[in-house]
């Protein structure tokens, strides 16, 4: 048995978020006033963790990816991600992070078994990283990132969140960067998530509009997709070591393709990120469901992913999670 959907896309990518804990407050992802954190009872063991993914594994999931929250506030992720990477048949894990822990941590990552990051990053000024995050920041992620390339991460994705009036005005630059580092930066259009993000749909900034502001310092040219390729659209100026890469949930949906699952901190599996619907499978798991049943769970959550969301700049539907507990 597979997880595919009605529509015939095979679900092998799981995405997990690990905590909803987080040691920033970023402007696009959690709301400025607080939320209610989950109880630690509440959020998902390591050991329920694995046992989850042994199960995706067998249902055909051969790729996962770390997040939160900030993964790396919770303890005993070290001891837990080679315990992820040795499981039979997982093919590849990477990682999503802030990188305010990275520098110290990024030794202990290599050898957990972790080569792929994606660090977000969404501006190279001081007093706008400290406006965007709610933290003083920008030096230890650089720093982070620096040691990454020279421990050989391969790819180190830097993921920019582009918001009108915060940093549009900063996409030419971070696209320079690629010019002199191996990094991909990725430029990704904001998406309306958490009750409270609504009102900021005027922050969203489409591709295209980035795609101009980015090709000022030279032509893109287009990249050949490769097997661990997610939804970006992927350039390079030339003769550049880094990349460029645009996300385009929003105006150029790419549904039709999607291959993912995600996992909440809360212990939901989530069939797609900007959809209400989501299914318990921690409750059934510590109600003591078998692995079949588990595993049912799985399939029935794969086969009902609807085809595509329904968000747009003219139909901005609040999706009510956090994103910190889904995972991004
Ligand atoms: N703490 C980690 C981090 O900062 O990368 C992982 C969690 S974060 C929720 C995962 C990804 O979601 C980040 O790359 C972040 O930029 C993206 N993200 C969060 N809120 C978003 C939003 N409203 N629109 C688009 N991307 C968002």
């Amino acid at each position: 048995m597979q997880l595919i959907d009605q529509y015939n896309r095979r679900l092998n990518y799981l995405r997990i978020s690990i905590t909803d804990r987080c040691n920033l407050n970023c402007i696009y992802c959690t709301p400025r006033q607080g939320f209610t954190k989950l109880r630690h009872k509440d959020i998902l063991t390591y050991e329920e963790i694995l046992r989850l993914s042994r199960i995706a594994i067998k249902l055909g999931v051969n790729k996962i990816r770390l997040t939160g929250g900030e993964p790396l506030v919770r303890r005993g992720i070290y001891e837990f991600i080679p315990r992820l990477v040795s499981l039979p048949g997982l093919e590849d894990v990477s990682l999503t992070t802030n990188g305010i822990y990275l520098k110290d941590n990024l030794k202990k990552l290599r050898s957990s078994g972790i080569k792929r990051l994606n660090v977000s990053l969404d501006t190279l000024k001081r007093k706008k990283y400290q406006y965007i995050t709610g933290h003083d920041g920008l030096r230890q992620v650089l720093d982070g990132l620096s040691l990454a390339k020279e421990l050989a991460f391969e790819p180190i994705k830097i993921n920019v969140v582009v918001m009108k009036g915060i940093n549009d005005d900063e996409v030419t630059d971070l696209a320079r960067l690629s010019l002199v580092e191996p990094y991909h930066i990725r430029f990704i259009e904001y998406m309306p998530l958490g009750a409270s993000n609504t009102v900021h749909f005027s922050y969203h900034v489409p591709s295209s509009r980035i795609k101009v502001e980015v090709s000022r310092p030279g032509n893109l040219i287009p990249v050949q997709k490769s097997m661990y390729d997610g939804p970006a659209e992927r350039f390079r100026f030339k003769g550049a070591p880094g990349e460029i890469g645009f996300i385009s949930p929003i105006t150029h949906k790419f549904c039709h393709q999607c291959n993912r699952l995600r996992l909440t901190a809360s212990g939901c599996l989530r069939p797609c990120l900007l959809s209400n619907q989501e299914v318990d499978i921690k409750g059934p798991m510590r109600a003591g469901a078998s692995e079949e049943e588990l595993s049912r769970i799985f399939l029935k959550t794969a086969l009902n992913k609807p085809y595509a969301h329904h968000v747009s700049s003219l139909n901005p539907i609040p999706v009510t999670a956090q994103m910190s507990s889904i995972g991004g």
